[in-house]
């Protein structure tokens, strides 16, 4: 078990600055998620944790010792630092009980742990076989069984899930989650998927140029992200013209309460953040209902995403559940009920670019 400690890191590759003064604490024993987009600095940032890469400016502790600083660090292999890739890195011609193996003294191989971290991440049986006959859900979790194998107070996992179909990334995720938790190991969680950061992590740090933006735990930054670039990063965000009337907004959708803010809070013209789920069909008639037409079903299976415009041309989007009874069709004039609070930013902020899911951006044109 060993705290992590990130402080103003900055590292830069010529004129690239890939990082620009990262913050960042991990405690013993949590599971930290880093999101970003591609290109946001995840893997320089790991690079520089694992020794790979010295950073120009900057420190990094590890229980509180120093392991980098310009002109000071401990060689990699000296970290008792783990890296799990995003792919491949096993040895080819070795088997899966040698590859766990090879990082291990002969204690810990006496001691049967190559075979105990095998179990850990669910591959108990398969000591004998070579890389080339797994799956590529398997080869990650020996990757990751390698990781652990020595007991290294860190883990550092890069995209460790990214080149795995759908369903076996969510049981993987568990699986690797599990053997984590089991181990007490440290572990810093590098993804660009927010499904996976806000499922896996205690913590989740969002990076944007070089920069970590927010941090904190996966509800927070899903019900109270810091500006408009994280709304549209770590979920599917509703943005609507509003104008402010103390702890109410006025909006196409009607009146809806703010969450309330700590600090100063924008006044006048706003516009605010709803969630896709906060927006439920309600029968016709209903008080304070607002009517819009279908534009587009994504049907989901679990749910179901529509595109609607309102009478005034605003477009929004609603998450509807259980969608396989009733659902409505493009072009049908449904109503709608806001749930919940919601948050005001000031107009014009710079949004993500994301498009979760293929959903063109909702909001006004
Ligand atoms: P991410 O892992 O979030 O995709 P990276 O840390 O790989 O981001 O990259 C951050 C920025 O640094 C990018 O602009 C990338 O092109 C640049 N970069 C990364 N590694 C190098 C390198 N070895 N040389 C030059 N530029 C690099
Ligand atoms: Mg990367």
């Amino acid at each position: 078990m060993a705290e992590l400690r990130i402080a103003d890191v900055h590292k830069a590759y010529g004129r690239v600055r890939a990082l620009s003064g990262v913050h960042l604490t991990v405690r013993s024993g949590a599971l930290v998620a880093v999101l970003g987009p591609s290109g946001s600095g995840k893997t320089t940032l790991l690079r520089c944790i694992a020794g790979f890469e010295p950073p120009d400016v900057g420190e990094i502790r590890l229980e509180g010792r120093r392991i980098a600083a310009p002109g000071a660090s401990v060689p990699p292999e000296r970290r008792r630092i783990a890296v799990v890739p995003q792919e491949g890195a096993l040895f080819p011609h070795l088997s899966v009980l040698d590859n766990i193996a090879y990082g291990l003294d002969r204690a810990a191989r006496r001691a049967g742990r190559a075979t105990a971290v095998l179990e850990l991440v669910g591959l108990a049986g398969l000591q004998d076989r070579m890389p080339h006959h797994l799956s590529g859900g398997q080869q990650q979790r020996v990757a990751v069984a390698r990781a652990l194998a020595p007991r290294p107070p860190v883990v550092l996992l890069d995209e460790p899930f990214n080149a795995l179909d759908a369903a076996l990334r969510a049981e993987l995720r568990r699986d690797v989650w599990q053997a984590l938790r089991a181990d007490g190991a440290t572990a810093v969680l590098v993804t660009h998927d927010q499904a996976e950061a806000l499922s896996m992590a205690e913590e989740v740090a969002v990076m944007r140029d070089g920069r970590i933006v927010q941090s904190g735990p996966p509800e927070l930054l899903y019900g109270s992200p810091a500006d408009p670039w994280v709304a549209g990063f770590v979920g599917e965000a509703v943005w609507l013209p509003a104008v402010l009337d103390r702890d109410r907004a006025d909006t196409p959708l009607g009146t809806i309460r703010l969450t309330a803010l700590e600090g100063s809070a924008p006044t006048g013209t706003v516009r605010v953040l709803l969630r896709p789920e906060q927006i439920t069909l309600v029968p016709p008639g209903a008080p304070n209902a607002v009517a819009a037409t279908v534009v587009r079903r994504d049907f989901y299976g679990h749910d179901a995403m529509l595109a609607l415009r309102l009478d005034d041309g605003t477009r929004v989007a609603a998450r509807i559940f259980d969608p396989a009874s009733a659902p409505p069709a493009v072009g049908d004039e449904v109503c709608l009920h806001v749930r919940g609070t919601a948050r005001a930013f000031p107009p014009g902020e710079r949004a993500s670019g994301r498009r979760p899911r293929g959903r063109r951006p909702s909001g006004p044109a």
